[in-house]
């Protein structure tokens, strides 16, 4: 019997640079240009982590993985999101569901989207009927729309047994 459930939110944005590789949920992506960060500047599972450490109130993704410690320098997004779930916080959690939306207005996502549910689906052990990932141009308004960047935004839910 689930007998507690937490709701968590993130978000996160990276611009884009000539140069760098652009990788989505784990995924490479053929595109132009990459994300630029300290990271491998996974703009998806930035804001997944962000969400699973808010819903347990445990602070953020730059508390965890500081982009001025240089262990993370060019870091797996994916291997900090493994770190991440293994805080032992979420030792008593389950995490119901993901649902992840990703806004830019190049390259195209929906070709990529089953490969990145796939991804983030090994990596948190779900299957991906719980892993929604959906992607959404800006309209082109913003610094989105003007192709400058993109943004991640996602939603988990975690249950518990207590
Ligand atoms: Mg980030």
């Amino acid at each position: 019997m689930i007998s507690e459930i937490r709701i968590g939110y993130g978000c996160d944005v990276h611009r884009f640079a000539e140069g760098r590789e652009l990788i989505l949920c784990g995924v490479k992506l053929p595109h132009e240009k990459g994300l630029l960060g300290h990271s491998d500047a996974d703009v998806a599972v930035h804001a997944l982590i962000d969400a699973l450490l808010g819903a347990l109130a445990l602070g953020d993704i730059g508390y965890f993985f500081p982009d001025t410690d240089p262990r993370y320098r060019g870091a797996d997004s994916m291997e900090l999101l493994r770190k991440t779930l293994a805080h032992e916080a979420f030792s008593s959690w389950n995490i119901s569901n993901v649902d992840l939306t990703l806004i830019t207005q190049k390259p195209r996502l929906a070709p990529h989207i089953t490969a990145m549910r796939e991804s983030l689906a090994r990596a948190l052990s779900l299957t991906t009927e719980r892993i929604s990932v959906k992607a959404k141009t800006n309209e082109g308004m913003g610094f989105v729309g003007r192709m400058e960047g993109m943004e991640a935004r996602a939603v988990v839910l975690l249950t518990a047994e207590k």
